[in-house]
């Protein structure tokens, strides 16, 4: 299992190793992640799979997995799921996730975790400075197919991409 901590830290619930502790520290990694690798690794064992990160808004934990590692992850009748859901006490889902995001990748990402909405497209807005955002356009009729509030998706998406993502309505 490929994880943002290394094995031993996988296999164990003590104290990280230095490195890992450095980039917690450093803020590349998150206490959830952590917790969330090591949850996964005591579910899945030493499966093929990538576990990228998880983030948090409100009472959703969303799970960015490796590519086709979404079933393995989610378990046979969403044993796993289930499993997660009971020790962190929120909701999960499970997401096919990519090293690097630009806005093709953010219209991927953002058709799953919308679904059963759809998307019209990625508009790229440059903030003064330079520093780029991302909008997603969602045709207007589609708003009331979102399977969550578009704040809380906002969140989510600018969590995962390390940028500001707005949803707009069109
Ligand atoms: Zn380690």
């Amino acid at each position: 299992m490929k994880a943002p901590i290394c094995e031993v830290c996988l296999k164990n619930d003590g104290l990280l190793c230095p490195a890992d502790e450095k980039k917690l520290q450093e803020g590349i990694i998150s206490e959830l992640d952590v917790k969330v690798a090591r949850l996964l690794y005591r579910l899945l064992g030493d499966v093929d799979i990538e576990f990228k990160k998880a983030v948090e808004a409100g009472d959703l934990i969303v799970l960015i997995v490796g590519r086709g590692d979404v079933p393995t992850v989610i378990g046979k009748g969403g044993k796993n799921i289930k499993a997660l859901v009971k020790e962190l006490g929120k909701r999960v889902r499970v997401i096919e996730g990519f090293d690097t995001w630009g806005p093709g990748e953010l219209k991927k990402l953002a058709a799953d975790l919308f679904y059963p909405a759809s998307i019209f497209g990625i508009n790229v807005v440059y903030r003064p400075g330079g520093e780029k955002a991302y909008k997603v356009l969602v045709p207007f009729r589609e708003r009331k197919k979102l399977p969550e509030k578009p704040e809380l998706l906002e969140n989510v998406l600018s969590q995962i991409l390390g940028r500001e993502v707005k949803i707009a309505f069109v």
